[in-house]
This record gives structure tokens, C-alpha cells and sequence, in this order.
């Protein structure tokens, strides 16, 4: 076995704190990854405080990762020590079923091995994330990364990044199209970023008047403060596809009521209390309300090679491990631009 460390959290109100543990020496399809950063998404805070009720503990928070690879097993072909990779928020699933075999893995019908606060395919092994020095993955849930693109502004793609691109894809979102997105914090930024250089016309909203000047410079063309109702009256029924990126409790009808005919909105949020959904905000141009969750090992790829020919990454604020506990509280309040990522080198 590996030594590892890591900080962890022991229960629902307890610190982060250093916490040594035991990875799997690597097996015959395996890859060593040095963990170099890894974001910290909102996701993390929610399963840190047990606030989705599935907690487990000790927990190892950290699912987006960017590493170097220190080794691989011997029928590993996709990598080679000194690779750039990244691990996202999965690290296996059953691969049998028809989700999986589809390459949809995140939806797998059996068992998505979740990167922490979750079980290994035994379904007993706990699973410890990226706010620690290694980890051992199967070469087929681990992502090739650039090394030409800042590695820190890389790693919150792995979540953040995914998590957008995909419905702007499966959606078909893009060039001549009016794409809103609602809320500009982790997830806004990154949909905001993917879907202008899609070549959407985007306009973003949000409750903060202050983050104006900076949805501008993340390529959006229009804003809208979301707190006035007259300013939303308006852009009724004006466009084609709205990604709703917002994780606290709101109201969704004043946004599906800017649809067009046959046009979605997709949820990608995960407020902890259910939405009051008026039935009449669907009829009126028949439209649709989906959601979707982060994106399959393939997409992920795509996603990851698309960010690197367009030179797309996040913006970033690196912390030491140390002040975990600041950016949690940071990252609550909405006051970071616009993910923080934590420097494995400070652990
Ligand atoms: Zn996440
Ligand atoms: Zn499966």
C-alpha cells in the first residue's frame, strides 16, 4: 500500500485537518498521479457538512485534479510517467451496463464509483478524493491535460468545466442562438466562457449588480439584474437555451417564461430544498426543463482538448492547503472570482 496524505473531515461540524491514509499500490491497468492542485467545488462543502444526508467520514474532499504521473501498470498504454492528467469527479463505474457502454458512465444504472465519499466497485472500499498528495486511478477514467495550459486553471474543468459543457453539447447550443445563463459563480463562469466561445450570443443572470464589468470580460454580451422583475418582462420567449448554473433555492419560472417555442432550460445547480414548478411556465411554448450531471469519461476528453485549442481555463484564486477552511466560507458567500484551487505543494 501507498502512504498517502491528505486533509480530511471527520463529521458534519468538525475542521479539515492533515490526515494520513493508504492508497492501492497500482494494479495492472493503474496510473500514479502526483496530485499538483485541486479546485474546491461548492459540492465539496455539501458532502463536507452532510448537508445532501449520504456523508461519510473521514472524508477526503476533492474531485477536480490535475497531477502528474509518477507510474502506471504494466497494460497501461494511454499514459506514461511525467503525463500531465486529470481526474474528475468519478473514478470508475460497472462498464457493463448500457449507460456505460454508451460512454455516459456518470450515469451508470449499477454503481458510479464517486471520486470520494463514495465506495469502490466492492462497495466497501471508501473512496478519498483530491486534497491529497496522490492517487491511483484506472487508466480509463483518467483524463489527458495540456501541459501548455495553467495547470491551476485547469483543474476546476474537471467539474465546473464538464458540468457546462455537456448540456451546451447534448443541447446544441451555440453559433446565432440567445444562451442566458442564470448565476455567475463556479459553474456561471465557466458556462459563460464555454458558450460564448460556442458562439452563442450569452447574456448572463444574476442578483449582483457588481459582477457586471466581470461577466463582460468572460465574453458575455448582455447582463441582467435578476432582482427587478421589469427588467426581465421584456426578454420574454427570446432564447433558445438557458443553463441555470444556481445552487441556493429560486424561483424557476421567471426564467422558463424567456423561452422560445421548443426551447430548454437545463438545471445543472443543486439547491438542497425542491423548486415550485408552475405548470403554465412549461405549456406556454411547450417547453422543456431538464438537468444534467457532469459528462462521461469521452466528453470529458473532448471538453478538456476543446479548452485547449481555444486556450479556455478557469479563473482561479490558489490558496495553501492551510486556509481550506477560509475558502469554504469564502465560497458560501459567493466572494470568490471565481474558484478556488488549493496548491498540493502546501499539504
Ligand atoms: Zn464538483
Ligand atoms: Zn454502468
Amino acid at each position: 500500500m501507498l502512504k498517502t496524505r491528505g486533509y480530511a473531515t471527520t463529521g458534519p461540524r468538525a475542521k479539515l485537518g492533515p490526515f494520513n491514509f493508504e492508497r492501492r499500490e497500482p494494479g495492472e491497468h493503474d496510473v500514479l498521479i502526483e496530485i499538483l492542485y485541486c479546485g474546491v467545488c461548492h459540492s465539496d462543502i455539501h458532502q463536507a457538512r452532510n448537508e445532501w444526508g449520504n456523508s461519510a467520514y473521514p472524508m477526503v474532499p476533492g474531485h477536480e485534479i490535475v497531477g502528474r504521473v509518477k507510474r502506471v501498470g504494466p497494460a497501461v498504454t494511454r499514459f506514461k510517467e511525467g503525463d500531465v492528467a486529470g481526474i474528475g469527479c468519478f473514478v470508475d463505474s460497472c462498464r457493463v451496463c448500457d449507460n456505460c457502454k454508451d460512454g455516459e458512465e456518470q450515469y451508470c444504472e449499477n454503481h458510479t464509483v464517486a471520486t470520494y465519499n463514495g465506495t469502490e466497485r466492492d462497495e466497501k472500499t471508501p473512496t478519498y478524493g483530491g486534497y491529497s498528495s496522490q492517487i491511483v486511478v484506472d487508466e480509463n477514467y483518467t483524463l489527458k491535460v495540456s501541459p501548455d495550459l495553467p495547470l491551476a486553471e485547469v483543474a476546476p474543468l474537471l467539474c465546473a468545466g464538464i458540468t457546462t459543457y455537456s448540456p451546451l453539447r447534448h443541447f446544441n447550443a451555440g453559433a446565432g442562438q440567445r444562451v442566458g445563463v442564470v448565476g455567475l459563480g463556479g459553474l456561471g463562469h465557466m458556462g459563460v466562457k464555454l458558450a460564448a466561445s460556442m458562439g452563442a450570443e450569452v447574456t448572463v443572470f444574476s442578483t449582483s449588480k457588481a459582477k457586471e464589468e466581470d461577466a463582460g470580460k468572460l465574453g458575455a454580451h448582455n447582463f441582467v439584474v435578476t432582482r427587478e422583475a421589469r427588467n426581465l418582462a421584456p426578454l420574454a420567449a427570446k432564447f433558445d437555451f438557458i443553463l441555470d448554473t444556481v445552487s441556493a433555492q429560486h424561483d424557476l419560472n421567471i426564467y422558463l417564461n424567456l423561452l422560445r417555442r421548443d426551447a430548454t432550460m437545463v438545471l445543472v445547480g443543486l439547491p438542497d430544498k425542491p423548486a415550485e414548478l408552475q405548470a403554465f411556465s412549461l405549456l406556454a411554448n411547450r417547453r422543456r426543463l431538464a438537468g444534467s450531471s457532469i459528462g462521461g469519461i469521452r466528453e470529458t476528453q473532448e471538453m478538456l482538448d476543446y479548452c485547449a485549442e481555444k486556450g479556455i481555463t478557469s479563473d482561479v484564486e490558489v490558496i495553501p492547503i492551510d486556509r481550506i477552511e477560509e475558502a469554504y466560507e469564502r465560497t458560501v458567500k459567493g466572494d470568490v472570482r471565481y474558484r478556488f484551487v488549493i496548491d498540493m505543494e502546501t499539504l
